[in-house]
């Protein structure tokens, strides 16, 4: 992959919540590259640190998390050197995020078509009448039905499903090169989240947008997106292309994630999951942090650290099942 074609090129990005003793490194020595146009997927378990990644991305941690290390570039520059102003002018409109939970994205006293015009004045300076037009695009774009009828609703008149399409309406008014989607669709059930993961892959078809979707379920990656990076207790601990991580996975952390896929059974339901035992836990081991939960560690994983390294082209694991020294 040549320079020209990476969007955006995060190096050691490292962040911490808490102060002292009690701190905790929510994202370790972070670093990847998201190319032009690619859906790159971050997966992991709640805590795995791939949600404080995506925040740490565009500098949108809580008072609690602080960036200690790290680059984040973008057009040539590093954004977390950035001042506030100039963070703005890049947040919403180049960069723009989706989050998890359509009920608290959306300001309940606004109508949708101001939501939604309100970026397209602030950063395109669009006239009102431009605005609207272009909101009422942005609507059918995410396949909202009646789209100009839509916008003189207020938040509570849409079902969670057509709020989670206002959201991702907003997030590309401003046409941006990069969308980081922070567990899009959790928050929905299962119909409505099939429903918006097939608006996310006919955007990506049809807009040149760069996009980063974080999730826990390995089973949404899957035809969504080009490459995979597996997040454990701060720490990428594999990458690959996706159907490649999917159908030969180099990490026990990746297998056991890949089998709590839910499965459906007779067509219909679904499996009970197969869960991981055990939680995350940081700092207990000199060597490889996911030591305690798995089922494949040696000896030699307990003190010594595995490194990240290419085990085949463009994969890459840390873990010494795939040491052939
Ligand atoms: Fe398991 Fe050892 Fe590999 Fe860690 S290094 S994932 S403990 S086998």
């Amino acid at each position: 992959m040549d320079k020209q074609s990476i969007e955006l090129k995060v190096e050691n990005l490292t962040t911490r919540f808490g102060e002292g003793l009690n701190s905790v490194t929510a994202a370790d020595k972070i670093t990847f590259d998201l190319h032009k146009e690619e859906t790159l997927a971050i997966v992991g378990e709640s805590g795995s640190g791939k949600s404080a990644t995506a925040l740490s991305l565009l500098r949108l941690l809580p008072p609690s998390g602080k960036i200690i290390d790290g680059s984040v570039w973008f057009e040539s520059k590093d954004i977390l050197t950035y001042n506030s102003e100039q963070l703005q002018s890049i947040r919403g409109n180049k960069i723009s995020m989706v989050f998890q939970d359509p009920m608290t994205s959306l300001n309940p006293t606004m109508t949708i078509g101001q939501q939604i015009m309100e970026p397209l004045f602030l950063h395109l300076k669009l006239d009102r009448k431009m605005a609207k037009q272009r909101a009422v695009e942005l609507l059918d774009i995410v396949k909202l039905p009646n789209p100009e009828g839509k916008m003189n609703s207020y938040p509570h008149q849409l079902s969670g499903g057509m709020k989670q399409r206002v959201i991702i309406a907003i997030a590309l008014a401003c046409s941006p090169k990069v969308l980081i989607a922070d567990e899009p669709t959790t928050a929905l059930d299962v119909l409505i989240q099939a429903q918006i993961l097939e608006l996310f892959d006919s955007l990506k078809k049809k807009i040149n947008l760069s996009m980063i979707l974080i999730t826990h379920d390995l089973g949404v990656v899957s035809g969504m997106a080009d490459r995979t990076l597996v997040m454990y207790a701060g720490e990428i601990v594999e990458s690959g292309p996706t159907q490649e991580l999917l159908n030969s996975p180099l990490h026990p952390y990746t297998v056991g994630l890949l089998n709590c896929r839910p499965r459906r059974v007779g067509g219909q339901k679904r499996k009970r999951l197969t869960e991981i035992p055990g939680t995350i836990s940081r700092n207990d081991t000199q060597g490889c942090s996911f030591y305690s939960r798995c089922s494949s560690a040696m000896d030699r994983c307990k003190t010594e650290k595995p490194p990240f390294e290419m085990v085949s082209p463009g994969h890459s694991a840390s873990c010494w099942l795939n040491d052939t020294n």
